[in-house]
C-alpha cells in the first residue's frame, strides 16, 4: 500500500489547489480524480458559462449595432455547434494544463473513484492508498426533484454544456445563480425562455432591490417570469404543466434548484466523517472535520460556493500542515461575488435588509444610485444600474456594496480590497472618481 502525506479526493478547484500548495511545501501528495480534471469550475460551470456569457454580450451588442453602423443584418444566428466546439476544444486544453501542473509540482495523479476504507485508508478499484491527511473536496452535482411526473425529461447544468444545438424554447425551474444565468445566455443568443419560481422573488439570498432589477432587465427582454409556482407534471410532448394550471412548451426544460454534495458514494462511515442531512460535511474555521486528520474543503461543505473560495480554503489548509502556520483558515466574512447574467451583479458583504437585522434600523446608513449607463445610451432596451453602499454607525463603516449593472462583474474586485480592508464612506468619498465611468458612482454617492 502507498503512503501519502496527504492524498485530495476530489481534483476540482479545491483539491488541485491544496494539492499544489502542498507539494510546494514540500510534501508527498496524491489527488484521486475519477473525471476529468478541473471540476465543476473548468467542465460544467464558471468556465464553459463565461464563455457563453462573452457570446450572449455580443449577440446584445450586435443588437444594438445599428445605433453606430449602417447595413447591420437584422438576424445573425449563433453559431451553436462551432461555438460548443471551440470550447470544448479550450476546456480540453485547460484539462492538459492541471495535468501538466500536478505533475510539475510533483503531484501523483490517481486516476478513478475513491471510498474510505478506514480513517486513514482509501480504496480506488484494486489499490488501496494511506494517507496521513486526508482532504475531501469531492464537490456537488444539480440536484433533480424525485417526486415530479416526467421530471427525468428535464436536463442539469451539466446537461446544458452538452447540448450539441441550440434549444428552440426553454424553461428554467429555480430563481439562483445558475437559473438567472442560463436564463439570460439562452435569451440573448435566440432561444425565448421562461423561469418558474416558487417564491414571489429571483434571487431570494440576494439584496430585493438588485433581484427586482435584475427581472425588470429580464421581462424587458422578453423572459417570462412565473412566480409563486411549481412544476406539477412534464409531459413527453415538451409540455411543462405548472401547479398553477399554466402549461408551457419547451424542447429544453432545465432543473436549476441547487446543488447536493458528492458524499453518498464516498463510504464517510467506514471513516467516521459525520455529515448533514442534506449530505453536506460540516467542518470548523480549520476545516477539520469531526475526525482528526480528515478535512473538507470547497463546495462539499456548503459554505459559499465559490471556485476561488475552494482554492483560498484549500491552499491555508497546506500552510496549516505542512508549512508551520498553524492558524492558517479562511477569513469567510465579506467573500465577493459575482453573478454573471444580463446585465451582471456584484455582491460583497451585507444587503440592506441583514444589515438591519442585524444592526439595527438607526445604525444602518444606505447611500444608492439608480441610473441609465452611458454604455446604454442608444441601446433599444436600456439595461439600469442600480448601486447600493450599506454603512453602520457613526463613522460609517461598509458593511456591504450591492451593485447590478454593465461593467460591475469588472468593478467589484478592486473595491472588494477596500471593504476587507474596513473602509468607511469617507475613504471612498475621499478618493477621486474617474470620469466618465460608472464606477465614479461608488466614490461620489450623497
Ligand atoms: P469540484 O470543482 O466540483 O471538484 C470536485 C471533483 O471531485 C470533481 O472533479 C469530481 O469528479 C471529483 N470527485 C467526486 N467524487 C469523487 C470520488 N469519490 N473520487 C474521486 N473523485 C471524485 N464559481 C465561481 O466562483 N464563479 C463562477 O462563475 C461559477 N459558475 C458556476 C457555474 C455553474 C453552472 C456551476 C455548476 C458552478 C459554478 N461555480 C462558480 C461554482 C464552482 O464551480 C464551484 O464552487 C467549484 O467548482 C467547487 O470546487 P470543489 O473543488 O469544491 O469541487
Ligand atoms: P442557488 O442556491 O443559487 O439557487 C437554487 C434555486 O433553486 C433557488 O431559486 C431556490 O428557490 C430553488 N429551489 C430549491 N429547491 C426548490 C424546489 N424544491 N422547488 C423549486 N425551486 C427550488 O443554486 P444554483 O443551483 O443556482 O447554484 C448553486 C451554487 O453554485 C450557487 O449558490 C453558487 O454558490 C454557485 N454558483 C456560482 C456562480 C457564480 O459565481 N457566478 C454561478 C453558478 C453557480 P428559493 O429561492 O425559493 O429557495
Amino acid at each position: 500500500m502507498q503512503t501519502f502525506d496527504l492524498i485530495c479526493i476530489g481534483g476540482g478547484s479545491g483539491g488541485i489547489a491544496t494539492a499544489r500548495r502542498a507539494a510546494e511545501y514540500g510534501a508527498n501528495v496524491a489527488v484521486i480524480e475519477s473525471d476529468r480534471l478541473g471540476g465543476t469550475c473548468v467542465n460544467v460551470g464558471c468556465v464553459p458559462k463565461k464563455l457563453f456569457w462573452y457570446a450572449a454580450n455580443t449577440a446584445e451588442a450586435l443588437r444594438d449595432a445599428p445605433c453606430f453602423f449602417a447595413d447591420v443584418p437584422e438576424k445573425m444566428p449563433f453559431r451553436w455547434q462551432a461555438f460548443k466546439e471551440a470550447r470544448d476544444a479550450y476546456i480540453a486544453r485547460l484539462n492538459g494544463i492541471y495535468e501538466t501542473n500536478l505533475d510539475k509540482s510533483g503531484v501523483a495523479l490517481i486516476r478513478g473513484f475513491a471510498r474510505f476504507e478506514s480513517a486513514d485508508t482509501v480504496r480506488v478499484g484494486n489499490e488501496l492508498y494511506r494517507g496521513k491527511h486526508i482532504v475531501i473536496a469531492t464537490g456537488g452535482q444539480p440536484a433533480v426533484p424525485a417526486h415530479i411526473e416526467g421530471a427525468a425529461r428535464g436536463k442539469t447544468s451539466d446537461d446544458f454544456f452538452a447540448l450539441e444545438h441550440q434549444p428552440q424554447r426553454a424553461v428554467i425551474v429555480g430563481g439562483g445563480y445558475i437559473a438567472c444565468e442560463i436564463a439570460g445566455v439562452l435569451q440573448a443568443l435566440g432561444t425565448p425562455t421562461d423561469i418558474v419560481i416558487r417564491g414571489e422573488r429571483l434571487l431570494r439570498a440576494q439584496d430585493a432591490d438588485i433581484a427586482e432589477t435584475l427581472a425588470d432587465a429580464m421581462s424587458a427582454q422578453g423572459i417570462t417570469i412565473h412566480r409563486g409556482a411549481q412544476v406539477a407534471r412534464v409531459g413527453d410532448d415538451g409540455t411543462v404543466t405548472l401547479d398553477n394550471g399554466t402549461t408551457l412548451t419547451a424542447d429544453f426544460l432545465l432543473w436549476a434548484m441547487g446543488r447536493r454534495a458528492n458524499t453518498a458514494s464516498l463510504n464517510l462511515t467506514a471513516a467516521g466523517v459525520a455529515t448533514r442531512d442534506n449530505g453536506d460535511i460540516p467542518v470548523d474555521a480549520w476545516q477539520n472535520t469531526n475526525v482528526p486528520g480528515i478535512y473538507a474543503i470547497g463546495d462539499i461543505t456548503g459554505a459559499a460556493e465559490l471556485t476561488p473560495v475552494a482554492i483560498a480554503a484549500g491552499r491555508r489548509l497546506a500552510a496549516r500542515l505542512f508549512n508551520h502556520q498553524p492558524d492558517a483558515h479562511l477569513d469567510y466574512d465579506n467573500i465577493p461575488t459575482v453573478l454573471f447574467t444580463h446585465p451582471p451583479i456584484g455582491v460583497i458583504g451585507l444587503d440592506e435588509a441583514a444589515a438591519r437585522r442585524q444592526f439595527g434600523d438607526g445604525a444602518v446608513k444606505v447611500y444608492r444610485a439608480g441610473f441609465s449607463p452611458m454604455a446604454r445610451a442608444f441601446a433599444a432596451h436600456p439595461a439600469k444600474t442600480l448601486m447600493k453602499l450599506v454603512c453602520v454607525g457613526a463613522d460609517e463603516k461598509i458593511v456591504g456594496i450591492q451593485m447590478i449593472g454593465d461593467g460591475v462583474d469588472e468593478m467589484l474586485q478592486g473595491f472588494a480590497v477596500a471593504v476587507k480592508m474596513g473602509a468607511r464612506k469617507a475613504d471612498f468619498d475621499n478618493t477621486v472618481a474617474i470620469h466618465p465611468t460608472s464606477s465614479e458612482e461608488l466614490v461620489t454617492l450623497r
